[in-house]
Formats: C-alpha cells, structure tokens, sequence
C-alpha cells in the first residue's frame, strides 16, 4: 500500500502527451499523405498555434507527427481535450503516460493507471509498433499483469475487466493509455472541398452544416432574410448558431441576402400556394451564384423528405431545377428526433429554438401546395417581371461577414 502511494504521488511527475489516432482516412490509398498533411494543419489550428518554430507551438504545445500517429505535449494537457474532440478526422485519442522503452517503466506506468481508476480488476492489453523491441506483446502483457498483480490485491479478469490498461510501443517512448476518448470520426477540414450552407436558423440547417463538414467540406453559408419582416435578431441568431459550428468547421464566410423585393414580387404576381416553392427555387439561384463565385462546388441544405410541404419529393424536383451544381441533403433520411438529438450535441439546439422569424415564414401560404409540378410552377414564376434584374440587385446588396471560432 505504501508503495501504491508513493507511486500516486509520483504519478504527477509522469510526462504526459496525448496520441491522436486518424479514423477512415486509412482506407485512403497513394493520397493517404494529403490526408494526413490536412490534417496535421487542423489539429495545428485548433490547438491555436500560428507562429511556430520546429513543431513548438507559442502557448506550450507541440504537435509531432510519426506516420500516422499525432503526439501533442506541452502543459496543461486536460485543457486540450475538449477542443480536439471537434477535429474531423480523428477517430480516438488518449492522454496517455510516456516513458523511457524499458519493461521497468511500463510497469511503473501501467500500476499508476490501475490504481488511480480504483477498479478491482483489470486486463493489460499492447500494441507493438517498434517490432525491434525486445518483448514481444503477450511478453509485455505478462510481465506488466504480474508486476501489477505483485503490487496490489486487484485480481486480472480478462473477460470482463474493470479497466483494460492498453500500453503502446512506439519507435521513441513507450505509452501507458490513462484515458481514452472518442474522437469526432470523419476527414480532416477541407479536404471535400468548399459547399455553400443555406442556413435558415432553424434546427436542421445547422446539423446539415455540421455533418458535411465532418465529410470533410469547408463551409461558407448563406442566409436570406426579409427586412424589415425578420429583425436584425435573427441574423444574430444565425451568426451565433455558425460561432458555434466553427469550433468544428474552422471560420465560415456568411452571406446575408435580403429577399424582401423578391418576396415582395413573388406575392404579387404568383399564385399563394406556390409561394414557399418559388422562394426556395430563387434562393437556389442566387445561392448556386454565390457558390460559383466563392468557388463552392455544392450546395447544402437541412431539408429532410416530407418534413414540409416545401420537403416533398416532387416539391424538391421543382426546387433542384436550373441549380447546375449538387445539392447535398445529408438530413434527407432522418426523423426530427434524430436530427434533434445531434443539433444537442454540438450546441446549435439552444440557439435554434429560440423564437425568430424566419423570411420564408413572413408570407408563407395557409394551404402551400404539397404537389407541386415543375411546368406550372416555372409559368407562375415568369409572371415575375426582370427576375434576373432583381436576382443581381439583391446579390449586389448582400453583406458579408466572416465568422470566427
Ligand atoms: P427547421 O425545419 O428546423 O425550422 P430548417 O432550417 O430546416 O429549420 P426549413 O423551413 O425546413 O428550415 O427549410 C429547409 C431548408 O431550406 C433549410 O434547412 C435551409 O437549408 C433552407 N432555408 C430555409 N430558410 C432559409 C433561409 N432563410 N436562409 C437560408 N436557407 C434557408
Ligand atoms: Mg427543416
């Protein structure tokens, strides 16, 4: 027990780094490097280190990368881990004790770890990355359980362990896993390319962003409003819901486009049942300039089948009409719930649902038209006169902002 003691004291004084694990992008084949390249430059940006000399970064930590493994060191270690948790790209991370390469240590590091989660029983389990090591891993895993068992009364259960020590050799040190995290999966920012969000506001939108950036899009986003119908509030609130996205994403230029003449001349000239889709149908347009303009290669949008009667399917034919670039719905098979349940996760839900308006929701129709069919809905729409006219004044007057973490 003395012993036990002594070393839970001295377990303060283990060097500590955290190892990052990259998920799919070993599937990748030759272009695996660029993944990883990418990847080595977010984890870079997140951890806030611009001005860095030899891999050491200005507020005290470094990040070396050995094949494809990351290695983060520096002080304070715990406080980086909630930001690595939103670094696409990474499958699972640990903070982990390093040590010198000798059976002697590991053992050392591996007891601290047991002792210091109180579990009654464990299983030591190793990866050998250095197979120049002299044991090999069930070797390790033997002599590591036995000091374990020697030193304490916790008993090796290897079915069903209260706590799995994993210990890793690497090429430099050795490795004894104290906590292990689930990373946020996907591929590193940017390497999909750049989409254009539609970012209404409301609960999907945001979720939609969210998961296109995992697939390794970097966002730029736009969003229509209709002054002085919606209020300078729901801009804000649009602002706040893409703070919190680029904590994930990085920054995200946003586009806000007033539709108000646009919405204005829909309401006068065309039937009030198609009012949402013919909205939607322009939003599109000017959306697919914007994208062109800023070299996004897609649009992305929160709609999901049925959710609306703007969200059926032959609602959607009418509103994925003359767009030219595609469209991607990564909502367009999920239940509100679900999409509900990620929205918590990353922090927009709070935002979403407090109560602004939104510009389609200002003249939306009381009986919109749920079947909508493309050929009448075009005829309706060219009953507004100097539609391109107005489509270039409302994209000159657009503002931009860009939105930082
Ligand atoms: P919710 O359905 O939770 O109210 P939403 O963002 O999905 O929010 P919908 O009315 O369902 O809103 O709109 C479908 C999609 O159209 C949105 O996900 C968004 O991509 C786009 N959209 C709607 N309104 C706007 C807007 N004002 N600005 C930009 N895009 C919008
Ligand atoms: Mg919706």
């Amino acid at each position: 027990m003395i012993f036990l003691r002594i070393l839970v004291k001295i377990g303060s004084v283990f060097q500590k780094e955290i190892l990052l694990k990259i998920g799919e992008i070993y599937l990748k084949g030759k272009n695996r490097s660029i993944f990883e390249s990418a990847l080595f430059k977010s984890i870079k940006k997140v951890l806030n280190q611009d001005n860095q000399t030899n891999g050491f970064l200005n507020n005290n930590f470094c990040v070396k990368r050995v094949g494809s493994v990351f290695f983060v060191s520096g002080d304070n270690l715990e406080d980086l881990i909630p930001k690595i948790k939103k670094i696409f790209g990474i499958s699972s991370f640990s903070l982990s004790l390093k040590v010198e390469k000798n059976i002697k240590n590991i053992c050392e590091a591996a007891l601290y770890v047991v002792s210091e989660s109180k579990a009654k029983s464990f299983k030591i389990e190793t990866k050998r990355i250095d197979k120049n090591f002299s044991l090999k891993s069930p070797e390790i895993c033997n002599q590591v359980g036995e000091f374990v068992l020697e030193k304490t009364n916790i008993s090796v259960d290897v079915h069903n362990p209260d706590i799995v020590v994993f210990t890793e050799i690497h090429n430099d040190y050795a490795y004894v896993v104290l906590r292990s995290y689930k990373g946020a999966g996907g591929l590193p920012k940017g390497t999909s390319g750049k989409g254009l969000v539609l970012m209404s506001g409301g609960i999907d939108s945001p979720v939609a962003s969210f998961m296109m950036a995992k697939r390794g899009l970097s966002l730029t986003a736009v969003h229509f409003s209709t002054p002085p119908y919606t209020s300078l509030k729901s801009i804000e609130k649009v602002q706040r819901i893409l703070e919190k996205l680029s904590h994930f994403c990085g920054s995200v230029r946003l586009y806000t486009v007033s539709l108000t003449q646009l919405q204005k001349n829909i309401k006068m000239n065309c039937p009030e049942e198609l009012f949402t889709i013919i909205s939607r149908r322009i939003m599109g347009k000017i959306a697919s300039e914007i994208a062109s303009k800023g070299g996004c290669s897609c649009l992305i949008t929160g709609e999901s089948l049925g959710q609306v009667a703007s969200q059926t399917l032959p609602a959607m034919v009418c509103t994925s009409d003359e767009i030219g670039i595609p469209i991607f719905r990564p909502l367009i098979g999920m239940d509100k719930s679900e999409i509900i349940e990620i929205a918590k996760n990353i922090g927009t839900f709070e935002i979403s649902i407090e109560p602004f308006d939104d510009c389609c929701s200002i003249f939306s129709p009381k009986y919109p038209k749920v079947n909508p069919k493309l050929k009448f809905v075009k005829i309706a729409e060219s009953k507004i006169k100097n539609i391109e006219e107005l489509i270039k004044d409302t994209l000159d007057n657009s503002e931009i902002k860009i939105i930082e973490p």
